[in-house]
């Protein structure tokens, strides 16, 4: 495959590249004035015409190859801008499984940014074994009501609506008894906690409470139940390479580490250069499959797995070449931390690897 610009590529990408040139140094892109002005970055973005690129025009997206997504990173990591806010996930997970009224209501404005969205999955009890969940949500009349408690809620702080997983039934297995919705946030009865992370930011992350929210039957996606496969389309799509698209990002990061390192760099650095090459062809390959038409299943967890790997280079090669004194370095390495753990850890992806693409009796 040519992976050069089409002319309509290179067009676009001369487009956006004049954008940033103008807009990208005023955002910031890391530390909490990043997540406090991420919003404002994602808006900014879509009313440029460069956020969305292959999602379906009838919601607002440009439905263009996936390869626009590429390039689109690439030139955020160039211009040093934010990155692209991720949450494929949940126009996925929506348009898959919602009905043609809730993908109607929601979609627009999750991916315009004029509505901010949190995935409500994971519990103090429940984050790998997902299943069981305990917040509960009781039929009552024409609604819903909520009561439980979800823990790393990312974007919790600023979101109008959680994509919630909630047990509708406790008197079937415990896969079958989930359901999924859209609920509000702001109403008596969901309260929002800021959880502050180790790198120092506390406008991320969150967890969040609820007692006796309600929400209406009609924000169920999809039937009574049908929440576990809405779950395993999100998890699937956050592992996939165009939510990846860091591997842009790792490379740049590369770049700048070496060029601040007078005579034989680290072996970490080294490892990191070779690992960041690696993921951006691993990235192209699998961006030729889609564009051939391929779809993936459990293979997501192996790109998870060899993103994680590469986050991790790269983190632990910005510690050895700033050490732990250089603010912004220790950050990097801090946070590349977390990449085994969000989506899914290392260890459910290598349990996914042995039982489904194996085959190991797991
Ligand atoms: C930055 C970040 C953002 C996140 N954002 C969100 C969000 O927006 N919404 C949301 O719902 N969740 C979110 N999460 C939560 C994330 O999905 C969970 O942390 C993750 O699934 C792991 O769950 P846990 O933390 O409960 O760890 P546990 O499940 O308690 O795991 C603890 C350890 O045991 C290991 N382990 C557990 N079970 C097995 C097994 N069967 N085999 C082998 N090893 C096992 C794990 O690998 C891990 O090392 C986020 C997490 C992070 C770090």
């Amino acid at each position: 495959m040519d992976f050069r610009d089409a002319p309509e590529e290179a067009a676009f990408r001369a487009r956006l590249r004049g954008w940033l040139t103008e807009t990208a140094g005023e955002f910031p892109t890391a530390g909490d004035e990043y997540w406090a002005r991420q919003g404002e970055w994602h808006r900014a973005l879509y009313a440029a015409g460069f956020f969305g690129l292959s999602w379906p025009r009838e919601f607002g997206g440009h439905e263009l190859p996936p390869v626009y997504d590429v390039i689109l990173d690439e030139e955020l990591a160039l211009a040093g801008a934010p990155p692209r806010p991720s949450l494929g996930y949940l126009v996925h997970g929506l348009g898959r499984h919602g009905s043609a009224e809730l993908q109607r209501r929601f979609l627009p404005g999750m991916i315009d940014g004029t509505q901010r969205w949190c995935q409500g999955f994971s519990e103090p009890e429940a984050g790998s074994d997902l299943a069981s969940l305990r917040t509960t949500a009781t039929r009552d009349a024409d609604r819903y009501v909520v009561r439980g408690h979800k823990i790393w809620t990312s974007y919790s702080d600023v979101a109008d609506w959680c994509l919630l997983l909630a047990r509708t039934d406790p008197n079937v297995p415990r896969h079958k008894g989930i359901s999924a919705f859209v609920i509000s946030m702001h109403q008596p009865g969901v309260e929002q906690r800021p959880l502050k992370m180790i790198n120092g930011v506390t406008r991320e992350f969150g967890q969040v409470l609820f007692d006796e929210a309600t929400v209406p039957a009609e924000n169920m996606v999809g039937a009574p139940g049908d929440g576990w496969k809405l779950a395993m389309t999100v998890v699937g799509h956050e592992r996939e390479p165009s939510t990846l698209g860091y591997a842009a990002r790792y490379g740049k990061l590369v770049r700048q580490l070496a060029a601040r390192v007078d005579g034989p760099p680290p072996t970490e650095l080294a490892w990191a250069a070779v690992q960041t090459e690696m993921l951006r062809l691993h990235v192209r390959r699998r961006l030729s499959e889609q564009l051939d038409g391929v779809t993936h299943g459990p293979d997501g967890s192996l790109d998870k797995l060899l993103m994680t790997w590469v986050d991790q280079s790269v983190g632990h090669a910005a510690l050895a070449v700033g050490g732990p004194d250089d603010p912004e370095l220790f950050a990097t390495y801090l946070y590349s931390r977390a990449q085994s753990v969000m989506g899914g850890t290392s260890q459910i992806q290598k349990n996914i690897i042995a039982a489904r693409i194996l085959g190991l009796g797991v």
